[in-house]
């Protein structure tokens, strides 16, 4: 049976490429319109900015969007503008990409990293409010791998604590929960549109928010200070130029016309592989409760249990469903608390207090999706039919079969 093994020469479980990003002539055409115009950069030079951020806004059911360079600086434009100060904490979890965590340090704030629950790879509430002190101020939630964290449990903390709450939805674009767009539930909703992303322009990031007075902080912090109605070299707060391009703004927005029906394609796909894989012993889909209206399947995740293969490793397991044409990865290798950065404490200017010591965290299920548990299927395989859906069932069979 290895012989059969694509890794080991044998035919492949699947030969279909899945393409991504997904475009046109209408993205060429739009570009190309801008480029023409010779209007290719905001403030003063044409709406296609502002178009696509009321475009976006209204599609998460939100008042307003601030758009800028990318969904690592959009965190920051949400931290500064929630009010943080240097020494606060702000609750993270360790099972997620390094800029959720570095912001924060960014701001000359601590991340506190709070372990994540095994069912859903989202921040467990519980460890949230055990993790509060009197200098916590903002908690930061990840819809991991775009399905909803627990966000009833969340606020109510944050009400009951008088915390600000900023949803990282890097992953969320179009998901849901009970009904409502993740990102457009807290203070702040921050997503980035880098190219892996389920919504690109190769580049960028945008935050929504219902409140006036974030909206018009993250506006200025995101246009180097400067305010509305002001001069333009009066300059009132400390931000930066983080603006994007009417190239990358008409891109977005058709994009964005694309996204309820890939969403839908993805959603759908996710439902049927979990009863799929359910089937396999020693395969658990990540749980999904009733109150995910929409799972966007930035990553669809499952966890391996090597015992029941034989004991072939996690990383062995995803580098020969790689081999059979599955669009999949073996994820992060260690939790963010792990990083050099926190563990040598290399925060150079940022003024982190000497009391942030990373060296004796431990998130035991977060440890565990790194090292053992967690293999994930990316999003642009999600965009296939339901028969390559069954291909990947098989060719993760295929491997088990061969394996025990
Ligand atoms: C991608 C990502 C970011 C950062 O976005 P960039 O646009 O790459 O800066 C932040 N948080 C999470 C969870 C991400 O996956």
């Amino acid at each position: 049976m290895k012989e059969h093994l694509a890794i080991n020469g044998g035919d492949k479980s699947i030969t279909k490429n899945f393409p991504w990003p997904i475009y046109d002539e209408q993205e060429v055409e739009a570009v190309a319109a801008i480029v023409r115009s010779g209007k290719w950069g905001n403030p003063d030079c044409g709406d296609a900015v502002e178009k696509f951020e009321s475009e976006f806004a209204a599609f998460c059911g939100s008042k307003y969007a601030v758009s800028c360079v990318n969904g690592s600086v959009s965190l920051r434009l949400a931290l500064i503008s929630c009010g943080v100060k240097p020494g606060d904490e702000v609750i993270v979890p360790p099972y997620t990409f390094i800029t959720t965590a570095s912001s924060v340090i960014e701001c000359n704030c601590v991340p506190v990293f709070v372990d994540i629950d095994p069912e859903t790879y989202n921040m467990d509430p519980k460890a949230i409010e055990a993790a509060i002190t009197e200098r916590t101020r903002v908690i930061i939630p990840v819809h991991f791998g775009g399905l909803a964290c627990d966000m009833d449990a969340i606020m109510d903390i944050a009400k009951r604590h008088g915390l600000r709450v900023i949803e990282d939805a890097a992953h969320g674009h179009g998901a849901e929960y009970k009904g409502k767009k993740l990102g457009s539930i807290a203070d702040v909703g921050s997503f980035s549109f880098q190219s892996s992303k389920n919504l690109t322009s190769g580049e960028g990031g945008i935050v929504i928010t219902d409140d006036d007075d974030l909206y018009a902080m993250m506006r200025s912090l995101r246009n180097v200070g400067r305010i509305e109605g002001g001069q333009w070299y009066d300059h009132y707060n400390p931000g930066c130029n983080y603006r994007i391009t009417q190239m990358q703004a008409v891109l977005l927005s058709s994009q964005l016309k694309r996204l309820p029906e890939q969403t839908q394609r993805r959603n759908d796909n996710g439902f049927y592989l979990n009863t799929l894989l359910e089937k396999i012993e020693g395969i658990t889909p990540l749980k999904r409760s009733e109150e995910i209206t929409m799972h966007c399947y930035h990553i669809y995740i499952f966890k391996y249990d090597a015992s029941k293969f034989g004991g072939l490793s996690k990383n062995q397991f995803a580098e020969m469903l790689t081999a059979e044409g599955v669009p999949c990865f073996k994820g992060y290798p260690h939790p963010l608390y792990k990083q050099p950065l926190f563990q040598n404490k290399n925060f150079m200017c940022y003024a982190i207090p000497e009391t942030a010591d990373y060296s004796q965290v431990n998130c035991p299920v977060a440890e565990q999706a790194c090292s053992t548990d967690a293999v994930w299927i990316l999003q642009h395989a999600m965009l296939g039919e339901p028969e390559d859906m069954e291909a990947f069932a098989g060719a993760v069979r295929k491997i088990q079969l061969a394996a025990i």
